[in-house]
């Protein structure tokens, strides 16, 4: 299976949530075992020779290939979830939304000095969520961040919010 036929596996659901918006469903890519199994294959191969010692997943549809993955990599797994949900010591980082505030949290005996980290979502829009939780995890001095989407908008520019210091890679492109 190559990319394009990933792609095709990928729902459009237009007007989702509110007009204007071309919702990205994955969850008809995670239906399907044989598609399942093929891009928990892709990430691997991206990743297996990085050294990744935790995968850490973004609250909620980074919980899905998240473990799959850091179980593949022999890696740990950690959530960055939303506000409340953590019921240990948290670090935060507070984003700016289209309208709004945001707010992320992990516990903060997560990540150990020096840990490399694969950062996880589904879906690159803007960055605003995925920027913040590469700040979080920064608080944690890792010796290096990776960053991977499913799925990246590229007209959003989303990826031009990282610096150099981190690697950020998605699998299905979408130029509009
Ligand atoms: P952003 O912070 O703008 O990069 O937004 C990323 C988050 O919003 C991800 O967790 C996505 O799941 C969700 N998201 C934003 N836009 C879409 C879209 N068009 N389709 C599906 N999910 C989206």
């Amino acid at each position: 299976m190559n990319i394009e036929e990933l792609k095709k596996s990928v729902r459009n659901i237009p007007d989702f949530p509110i007009p204007g918006i071309q919702f990205k469903d994955v969850t008809t890519l995670f239906k399907d075992a044989h598609i399942l199994r093929e891009l928990t294959d892709v990430l691997y191969e991206m990743y297996k020779d990085k050294g990744i010692t935790k995968v850490a997943g973004i609250e909620s549809r980074g919980f899905i290939m998240g473990p799959l993955l850091a179980f593949r990599l022999n890696a740990g797994f950690i959530p960055v979830r939303k506000p409340g949900k953590l019921p240990a010591a948290v670090y935060e980082e507070t984003y700016s939304k289209e309208y709004g505030e945001d707010t992320i949290q992990v516990h903060q005996d997560a990540i150990n000095p020096g840990e490399i980290i694969l950062l996880h979502d589904d879906l690159l829009a803007t960055g605003g969520t995925m920027a913040a939780a590469v700040n979080l995890i920064r608080k944690f001095n890792p010796q290096k961040i990776y960053v991977n989407f499913i799925i990246e908008l590229e007209e959003l520019k989303g990826r031009e919010v990282f610096d150099s210091n981190v690697q950020l890679d998605s699998i299905i492109k979408y130029a509009v």
